[in-house]
């Protein structure tokens, strides 16, 4: 292997540490305490951890954490109602609705209901048109995360050639957005892309963001290149035990480590930065809503 390994575990401590430190100077200096709400509608076991763990990392940081945990069969009425009490208390900075939302409700009309101002996941239209217009606003949190972990690798991405492969409006399309914004050359690949191989050759900077364990090999990989890795994939793993399964991303870690120049591993990598990146998110909230200065972070 030849790849620096990018560890986003300790990049997203360093990340919460200062977060805690911008929550804590604006509650002694004007007694505001970030508040988080974040809605779970149903009972899927993996949006349960995630909202464990959000909710445990908000109170870490020294912000207010609300959580509100409807049943399955709750209606798409009944939720937008949560959703204008919640942009209606003064308490909330920031809501995230986790998704997926069960089937009877409409997901775009309930992302379209929360307040843009509260938007810390940034998947209302407003803020993604503000990202696309250059700006300011609530940027998604992947993306963010991961330009994050490019920039503190290299502070001045200027000129460099970055492909993104995948095109959702969650991290792909976002993600492209941030990369042009940094003057990067930026190629969004996607699945009917022609010679994905060799458009992904020309990457200074590559970032998988597909959901297909293992797409991307070291043959797609230019020498030096800067991986990013965002898949989440659950796979079988025999050798583990009968039955175990484990996470991989989108990135043949192994042969494409020994190519690169950076490279983030999964789990470790973008992942723990998608969770600091929402509580930025939430004290950035707190100051723009109220006229204060975004914090540097
Ligand atoms: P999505 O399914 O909405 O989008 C996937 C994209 O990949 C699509 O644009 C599609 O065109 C493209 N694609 C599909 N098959 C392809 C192929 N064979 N070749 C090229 N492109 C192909 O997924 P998403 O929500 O953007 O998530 C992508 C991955 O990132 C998933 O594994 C998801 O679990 C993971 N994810 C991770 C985090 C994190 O915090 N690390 C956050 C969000 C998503």
């Amino acid at each position: 292997m030849s790849a620096a390994i990018i560890d986003g575990k300790a990049a997203a401590a360093i990340l919460r540490a200062r977060i805690a430190e911008a929550a804590s100077d604006l509650r002694g200096r004007l007694g505001i305490t970030p508040g988080l709400a974040v809605v779970l509608v149903g009972d899927n076991p993996a949006s349960q951890v995630y909202v464990r763990s959000k909710a445990k990392q908000t109170v870490e940081a020294g912000m207010r954490s609300f959580e509100h945990k409807l049943a399955a069969e709750t209606t798409q009425e009944e939720l937008l109602a949560l959703v204008d009490r919640l942009n209606a208390d003064e308490a909330v900075d920031g809501i995230l609705v986790q998704l997926p939302l069960p089937a009877q409700i409409d997901a775009g009309l309930v992302l379209e209901r929360i307040d843009p101002a509260k938007d810390v996941d940034g998947f209302h239209p407003i803020n993604a048109g503000r990202l696309a217009a250059g700006a300011p606003g609530l940027v998604p949190c992947t993306p963010l995360g991961c330009l994050l972990l490019l920039k503190q690798l290299r502070p001045d991405l200027a000129g460099l050639e970055a492909v993104v492969i995948g095109r959702s409006n969650i991290v792909g399309k976002p993600m492209a957005a941030l990369l042009t914004a940094e003057s990067c050359t930026v190629t969004i690949a996607h699945s009917r892309t022609r010679d994905l191989p060799g458009v992904c050759r020309r990457a200074d900077i590559l970032v998988a963001a597909v959901g297909r364990p293992g797409l991307v090999t070291a043959e797609w990989v230019k020498p030096g290149a800067i991986v990013i890795d965002v898949g989440i994939n659950r796979v079988s793993a025999p050798e583990l035990g009968e039955g175990k399964t484990r996470i991989v991303g989108d990135v043949d870690f192994d042969s494409a480590a020994a190519v690169a120049g950076a490279i983030t591993p999964v789990p470790g990598g973008v992942g723990p930065m998608t969770i600091a990146c929402l509580l930025a998110n939430t004290v950035t909230a707190a100051c723009l809503r109220r006229g204060l200065p975004k914090p540097a972070l």
